[in-house]
């Protein structure tokens, strides 16, 4: 860093103001707030401006603003990535108590939701754009205490092996399928502790979720208070996991992709066509009826042709892209009529720092409506580069049954000089 940059602030340009301003739709990012920033001046040759472009990361190159700096340098700072769009109200709201309760992750999944948001109405879906706000963890067999996880567009969970990330993922797509919770009713039967949890979400107005393995049979659900007895289906969770274990045993691979996307055999053969649409991969997927069984085909995009390739023979990294190419193909279409998860969890995925990254651009964009829970073990992870492009880091420690999430903000060293957050 120059002397000159030291004392410097990263001020936005007005391009980058604008380009905010824009994406957001004038519109304030903050949660229930939404207030229009623009309209009429007084001079009938002007637009009226009252939003913001506040700093995710602060402005300040000592990282004497609120929030610091997050070991971003000065280009960083002040690029559009760094900003969101805000009301008055809301910008000062955030800075208050040096963005202590506003930190730069809950800044950066407000930005997201937002701008989701804005592509949702500018897409003309008139089905209100929802999304999953917070779990609230009263008792469980693995975890010491009460837990709260708020959640963001994307969210990566990670911890060690057995301490709990699977279990998370299952609690949260039991709230949509009872399916996920079937390892519960053994797994809490010797337990004193009770499964009992919460997920609230707005749709756009807040609700509220709750599921109790307290009867020792089957989980009951309500819905705002309500018993429903049955899943809400309210949320819709995609939860696609490895298939290849089950070629052996199975010789139907419509049924073994159906199910491990939960789809009826129609609506897979639908997203499979729509495989040349969205993927740079593959190019569709058919299935062949045969006297021994059902085979997919695989049409993928070799040097200068397309080859027909057979599911099975598919290459184990081949086989996790199409499943993670499917998975998102479903939770972009679900998403236009209700909140949607896409949960992909470690026991299924094989998940760094590099595919944390690329994935974030895709998931993290304005066109994929649904948010995304990653499970990963924890590895030599770069903390800061995870959280700047856009994951909402959720960390598990300890040992069931009293693993715990830990608390505070995960930075990894970044090189001398670029500043430390203050
Ligand atoms: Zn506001």
């Amino acid at each position: 860093m120059t002397d000159d940059k030291q004392h410097k602030r990263a001020d936005f340009s007005l391009k980058t103001r604008e380009l905010t301003a824009q994406r957001a739709g004038y519109r304030c990012s903050f949660p229930g707030c939404n207030r229009t920033t623009v309209g009429p001046a007084e001079d009938p040759q002007k637009p009226l401006i009252t939003g913001i472009a506040a700093h995710i990361y602060g402005a300040a190159i000592s990282g004497g603003g609120p929030r610091g700096t997050g070991g971003l340098s000065y280009d960083e700072l002040k690029s559009p990535q760094n900003a969101i769009w805000l009301c008055g109200h809301c910008a000062s709201l955030i800075d208050k108590n040096r963005g202590k309760e506003y930190p730069p992750e809950t800044l950066h999944s407000y930005k997201a939701l937002h701008e989701t948001r804005i592509a949702h109405e500018q897409a003309g879906i008139h089905t209100p754009f929802g999304w999953i706000n917070k779990f609230t963890l009263h008792s469980s067999p693995l975890f010491s205490d009460d837990l709260e996880i708020e959640f963001a567009k994307l969210n990566l969970i990670v911890g060690e092996n057995s301490v709990g990330k699977t279990a998370l993922c299952e609690w949260i797509a039991g709230i949509s399928n009872p399916a996920y919770l079937e390892r519960w009713e053994t797994l809490t039967r010797d337990s004193l502790k009770r499964l009992s949890y919460r997920v609230d979400y707005y749709n756009p107005d807040p609700h509220r979720i709750e599921v109790d393995f307290l009867c020792p049979k089957y989980p009951r659900y309500k819905l705002d208070g309500e018993q429903t007895f049955l899943s809400t289906d309210t949320i819709k969770v995609i939860f696609p996991v490895s298939i290849e274990h089950r070629f052996q045993e199975m010789r139907n691979d419509r049924d073994i992709v159906s199910d491990s996307m939960k789809l009826h055999p129609y609506e897979l053969q639908a997203i499979c066509d729509e495989l040349a649409n969205k993927s740079d991969f593959f190019k569709g997927a058919r299935f062949e009826e045969t006297d021994e069984g059902v085979y997919m085909h695989v049409e993928v995009q070799a040097a200068n042709q397309i080859e027909s390739r057979l599911l099975r023979l598919l290459a184990s990294s081949e086989c996790e892209k199409l499943m993670l190419e499917l998975g998102i193909i479903t939770a972009t279409k679900l998403s236009i009529t209700r909140p949607t998860l896409l949960i992909l969890d470690a026991d299924s995925w094989r998940i760094d720092t590099d595919w944390l990254k690329r994935y974030a651009e895709v998931l993290g964009s304005a066109e994929c409506r649904f948010q995304t829970i990653v499970s990963t073990r924890l590895t030599d992870m770069n903390f800061d580069e995870v959280t700047w492009s856009g994951w909402n880091v959720i960390r598990l420690d300890g040992t069931p049954p009293d693993a715990f999430i830990l608390r505070g903000h995960l930075r990894s060293d970044r090189p001398e000089g670029t500043g430390s957050g203050g």
